[in-house]
């Protein structure tokens, strides 16, 4: 099986990917927590300087430990809504008690009456809309928050999903837009966006229409098989996308296997970061391992420099 290492030679576009690269977007993901995949963008943010960093992984946000943000602007973040009973007004006939299919109108006995359970409550609107006394106000649900941040490698824009809060894809999105708004206004040439694990809606949201993917993994079992779910959902976006195998060292015959499913699935291989204990040291001291020295940092300096000026070639790209 022949692989594809990547140069520093620009790779072409592929399909639509020119008509969104009005400032380059290379998103990091991982197909599964645990592989290391912050620390890497946390280096890269570090290396790139003239960019704007958008933290996508918006269920357990951890890049701001180590970049430690300023926080420049805090906005909520609505999404759908949520019935409330006015009890003022509620004459207590058990209607929306019996037509909500989520169990999340609970009868209550002291007084009598009903009240919503907002968790379980999908903000359907039928309660609303059948309540003969309209004693249901719909209200925004507020899910979490956005912050606009100030860090020492550059703007950041990064959030919070409120507890047991959906809608992660749409947060997602909302901190993508923001950003490129950051890179457009304030001139800067790079977008790097530190996506969510896995392969669901916020990972979907994270990738979508971006200018590439590099998908950071581990050589083992599960990092094979996680990375080749992300594969699958990159070559169906048609998203230019790279792997790098973190922690190669510890696993040589399973980095050529995944480097070699990596090519498969028609994507180009970046590069491979040694083990270093100087990672675990970066985190206890909340600093990118690039800043710390050693052979991982090493290693990562080199994925930039061939990350680069694949990434900037979409950037001159314009529609
Ligand atoms: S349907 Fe309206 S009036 Fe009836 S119990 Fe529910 S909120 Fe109260
Ligand atoms: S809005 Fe829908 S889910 Fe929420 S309480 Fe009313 S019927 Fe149930």
């Amino acid at each position: 099986m022949s692989v594809t290492r990547l140069r520093s030679a620009s790779l072409p576009l592929v399909g639509s990917q020119a008509a969104h690269a009005l400032v380059p977007e290379l998103v990091v993901i991982s197909g599964k927590g645990g592989t290391g995949k912050t620390s890497v963008v946390a280096s890269l943010a570090v290396l790139a300087g003239d960019m704007v960093l958008a933290d996508c992984d918006v269920d357990a946000a951890d890049l701001h430990l180590v970049l430690e943000p300023t926080v420049v602007e805090r906005h909520g973040f609505v999404s759908g809504h949520e019935a409330v009973i006015r009890q003022e007004d509620c004459d207590a006939c058990g209607i929306c008690h019996e037509v909500c299919r989520f169990d999340a109108v609970q009868r209550v006995e002291d007084p009598p009456g009903f009240q919503i359970d907002p968790i379980a409550c999908e903000g359907c609107g039928v309660c609303v809309y059948l309540c003969p006394a309209q004693a249901l106000d719909f209200n925004d649900r507020p899910c979490g928050e956005w912050f606009l941040s100030d860090t020492r490698c550059g703007p950041m824009v990064h959030a919070r999903l409120g507890i047991a809060a959906e809608n992660s894809g749409k947060l997602v999105t909302l901190v993508r837009q923001q950003a490129k708004q950051v890179a457009v206004s304030g001139g800067r040439s790079l977008i790097l966006v530190d996506g969510p694990p896995g392969i669901g809606c916020p990972v979907i949201a994270s990738i979508t229409g971006a200018s590439g993917v590099l998908i950071v993994t581990e050589p083992t079992v599960s990092g094979l098989h996680d990375m080749a779910r992300v594969l699958q959902l990159t070559q169906h976006f048609a998203i230019q996308t790279a792997v790098c195998v973190n922690r190669w060292d510890l696993h040589p015959e399973g980095t050529t296997q995944i480097e070699e499913l990596a090519g498969e699935h028609g994507a180009v291989i970046a590069g491979r970061i040694r083990y270093d204990t100087a990672v675990t040291r970066a985190q206890v001291e909340g600093r990118a391992v690039v800043e710390l020295g050693g052979p991982a940092a090493d290693d990562i300096r080199e994925l930039w420099a061939r990350l680069r000026p694949w990434w900037l070639s979409y950037g001159r790209a314009r529609p």
